[in-house]
């Protein structure tokens, strides 16, 4: 468990933890289907057949599966579940983009997002479909400016769980052009950047993108793939190590420990000396540039002697400077500063050549808004709750 500081635990010993009656089957990768095919007594060919219902052909049921046998479809129905998300609803904001509400099997929510719109800022310049993915249910890191941490964690989400939203993404997708078949390879990134902090379910995000990225399963080029994270140490030292090659995104928000540690007490456990080199020897293992992410708040961070310390950490990790204008979270007291002062901020990392992007158009700040439709719906779930109980105490 981490530790803030030496007294306060921010990651919550009541995490709550839930067994699904079966697992997911979307969380097996080739060699573990394979193994518990084989080891139940059918041809480990079947492993092939089966991936490809999954992931080419996105079937629901067992009965779609056409070439397998009768046994092996009553076997896949008993071992596993082949719909670990269901659709609840989904917000338009404009054309630009879709925010899935997903429910899960102990009713939890989830936020699935697609921006069709140029995100700038997470590494690629010209992306034009994005889409967002949860990897847990709330967030134990506690940032005082986030929607997702404010209830704390509550779970972990599988494997399965985290690649079934992209194939709900790709059904949500056949749904708006009907003759055409969506295919995941059109869009152009995966922003790992929903609700919750990736690095802290280690395992399944990277058994999660590792069937993304499979020929067997999604196929999706992992250096589309862009993981942000608050900045978990060890891990990124880890993350740094896998064969996978995915694009990292570090949460700085504060350019001093003073600053950084007032709204992220993440940085209590692992302060800016020990997260800096993490990111250094990240970035020199990929040969690649890695994006700070920095939200603007009003009087907390935007100043511009934050602007200058910012300013040389990046030039110093010959990093990319993504600026988020505040999204403001109800509840919660964070403003977004002015135009001019957002501008006056980037003035300065752009006067040092520092490759900067400050999101401006609305619509865009999705990853900024994590969390919060779901809270809302939360918030409006246990409303009718305590409505229905209300009433009962009347009768
Ligand atoms: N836990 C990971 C990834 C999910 S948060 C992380 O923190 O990096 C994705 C991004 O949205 C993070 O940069 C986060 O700091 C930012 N964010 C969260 N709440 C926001 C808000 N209200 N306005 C703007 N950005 C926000
Ligand atoms: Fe968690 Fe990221 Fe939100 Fe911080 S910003 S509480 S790490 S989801």
């Amino acid at each position: 468990m981490l530790v803030a500081g030496s007294t306060r635990s921010y990651i919550p010993a009541t995490l709550v933890k839930f067994t699904p009656a079966k697992p997911a089957l979307h969380g097996e990768t080739s060699d573990s289907l394979t193994a518990q095919l084989t080891a139940a007594g059918h041809p480990a060919f079947r492993a092939r057949q089966i991936l490809e219902w999954l992931y080419k052909k996105r079937v629901r049921t067992t009965d779609e599966m056409t070439n397998l046998p009768r046994d092996l479809r009553a076997w896949l129905d008993a071992t596993f579940d082949l719909e670990p998300t269901a659709f609840v609803l989904d917000r338009q904001s404009g054309d630009e983009t879709d925010k899935l509400l997903l429910e899960l099997r102990d009713r939890s929510l989830i936020e699935t997002v697609i921006i069709r719109a140029p995100m700038l800022g997470v590494g690629v310049e010209k992306s034009r479909k994005t889409i967002c993915i949860s990897t847990q249910v709330g967030c134990a890191m506690g940032c005082k400016f986030c929607a997702s941490g404010l209830e704390g964690l509550k779970r972990n989400l599988s494997a399965g769980e985290i690649v079934h939203q992209l194939i709900q993404v790709c059904r949500q997708e056949d749904a708006r052009t009907p003759r055409a078949r969506a295919e995941l390879a059109s869009f152009d990134n995966i922003v790992v950047m929903g609700m919750g902090e990736p690095l802290h379910n280690y395992d399944a995000v990277i058994r999660a993108l590792t069937i993304v990225n499979a020929p067997w399963g999604l196929g999706f080029g992992a250096r589309r793939i862009t993981l942000s994270t608050s900045g978990l140490v060890p891990k990124i030292r880890q993350l740094a190590d896998e064969p996978l090659g995915l694009r990292l995104a570090i949460s700085l928000h504060g350019a001093t420990d003073e600053v950084r540690e007032q709204i992220m007490p993440v940085n209590k456990r692992y302060p800016l000396a020990e997260l800096l080199p993490a990111v250094r020897e990240f970035s020199e293992k990929h040969g690649r540039m890695v994006t700070l992410e920095f939200i603007l708040i009003e009087e907390i961070n935007d100043s511009l002697a934050q602007a200058e310390k910012l300013r040389d950490i990046a030039r110093d990790l010959h990093a990319h400077v993504n600026l988020i204008p505040y999204n403001t979270v109800e509840g919660l007291p964070w403003k977004r500063p002015s135009i001019t002062r957002q501008e006056r901020f980037a003035d300065v990392l752009r006067a040092a050549r520092v490759p900067v992007t400050l999101r401006r158009e609305k619509g865009h700040d999705i990853a900024a808004a994590c969390g919060q439709l779901r809270l809302q719906t939360e918030k409006q779930r246990s409303a009718s709750l305590s409505r229905r109980s209300n009433a009962l105490t009347r009768i």
